[in-house]
């Protein structure tokens, strides 16, 4: 009797773990290497290694052999030009120690290059968490305390993950700009960014299960949003939903002014819409996070209501703050705003939770004050 227990017992446990397992980890494993996009159709570079290197076709294997310095890359319709020699698109910049140039800038891991009509696209394959070290310190200043290094380890590392296929029809997983995340390669790195990646490694957030969309943004002046009327995003997560955050009040731009010509604005936004010369902007409702809803532009010709998110970045985003209007004067050919926060609001303040770290809060408990119910969990690499 007691040996046929023994005997079901394993089964049942062997189920009971990989139910856990599963229940873990949402992507079970992930490619070891992400492929950045770092200079996208151009039609030349200047490419090369302070080590011997190797410049094959991929689809031939055939191969040129260099030693240290740099060659010139033309883009043609006939393939892409290196000394005498044309190569068929894709080719690899393969160095011999891991490291290569491309215009100056050091990259980590080898350079992969398609060719599109005459043009030519430089993708960056490499480690996920060797890329995340070129990341952090583009995204947060490096003179910050290491737990808030930490935090946007994190965030990076879970934005990465959640983002894989955005240049998928490009050919690459992400750019190297804000439009992903700033990527300055082996260049930027530094001590301390270097050493949060590391003691955060494999770490993302997670909500059921799932990788969570870890947007961020530079400061909420008072309160994170929802992303409802930033991106309109349907069926938020409780994690995005937004909170308070008291700990951005000394961070720049959490009180801004800004005034800008009426010709200015009226130019941007004619762009898209019919409209006469600007009288008077009025604020048409506001987030539970004091961020504008939608702003009605009253004009010699009519009005038009536009989504204040919009409004920001049609006109200039980084003139405008951000959304968080606390008035708007239109007076002799001038705009006057005036503001909270700098960026979206929506996800972590990161002038938030720097505050919180040099209040002594460590980084786990940072990232779940910002990304509530979330969980801190560990990745699997493929080899
Ligand atoms: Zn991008
Ligand atoms: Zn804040």
């Amino acid at each position: 009797m007691i040996f046929k227990n023994i005997q079901r017992a394993v089964p049942i446990l062997f189920i009971f773990v990989v139910l856990l397992h599963k229940s873990l980890y949402a992507l079970d494993y992930v490619n070891k290497d992400v492929n950045i996009g770092i200079f996208v159709n151009i039609s030349s570079v200047a490419l090369g290694c302070s080590k011997s290197f190797i410049i094959e076709e991929d689809n031939t294997g055939k191969k040129l052999k260099f030693s240290k310095g740099m060659v010139n890359l033309i883009c043609t319709f006939k393939g892409i030009k290196i000394n005498n020699y044309t190569l068929r698109s894709p080719i690899k910049i393969l160095p011999s120690n891991d490291v290569v140039f491309a215009n100056s800038q050091a990259y980590q891991g080898y350079l992969y290059i398609k060719q599109s009509q005459n043009k030519m696209t430089i993708i960056n394959v490499l480690p996920i968490e060797e890329y995340l070290k070129g990341v952090v310190p583009k995204e947060v200043s490096t003179s910050w305390p290491i737990e808030a290094l930490k935090v946007q380890a994190v965030i990076s590392r879970t934005y990465t993950i959640a983002n894989l296929n955005k240049h998928k029809e490009q050919g690459f997983n992400l750019c190297s700009t804000t439009h992903c995340q700033v990527y300055g390669g082996l260049s930027c790195q530094a001590h301390l960014s270097n050493q949060a990646v590391k003691e955060t490694n494999k770490e993302v957030l997670t909500y059921e299960n799932n990788v969570i969309q870890a947007v961020f943004h530079a400061s909420c002046g008072g309160r994170t949003d929802t992303p409802e009327y930033v991106w309109s995003w349907k069926n938020i997560p409780p994690c995005l939903k937004g909170t308070k955050c008291r700990y951005c009040r000394n961070a720049p731009y959490t009180k801004w002014e800004q005034i800008l010509d009426e010709h200015f604005i009226h130019e941007k936004l004619s762009q898209n819409n019919k409209i006469g010369k600007i009288k008077k902007i009025k604020i048409k409702g506001k987030t539970s996070a004091k961020a504008a809803k939608e702003l009605e532009i009253i004009h010699t010709k009519g009005k038009i209501k536009l989504n204040a998110y919009k409004f920001r970045t049609l006109v200039d985003a980084w003139k405008i703050k951000s959304h968080t209007f606390d008035s708007i004067k239109v007076k002799n050919d001038k705009i006057y705003f005036k503001g909270r926060g700098w960026g979206h609001k929506v996800g972590l303040c990161q002038e938030g939770a720097k505050g919180m770290a040099e209040k002594g809060k460590p980084y786990k408990k940072i990232l779940l004050h910002f990304y509530p119910k979330t969980k801190i969990e560990t990745i699997n690499y493929w080899k």
